[in-house]
């Protein structure tokens, strides 16, 4: 299977006229750029953070000490 990009990147538009690229799939700021062209090229070179979104779901604790309720 032929390696496709799976992010899309919203682009935000700012009030100083620059445009932000945003991966909705790692939530990164790809870049931020006066010319809004420039962002596809961001966007190619764009890898997402595995591991940041790994540690993201571990980032929940499991509760251990789970006080059980005192039936009867
Ligand atoms: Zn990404």
């Amino acid at each position: 299977m032929a390696s496709k990009l799976t992010c899309r990147f919203p682009h935000r538009h700012n009030k100083d006229g620059s445009h932000d690229s945003i991966c909705i799939s790692c939530y990164a700021t790809v870049a931020s750029v006066r010319n809004e062209a420039e962002l596809a090229q961001y966007e190619q070179d764009h890898v997402c953070n595995m591991a940041f979104l790994n540690y993201s779901f571990q980032s929940c604790p499991a509760p251990n000490d789970h006080p059980a309720h005192e039936t009867g």
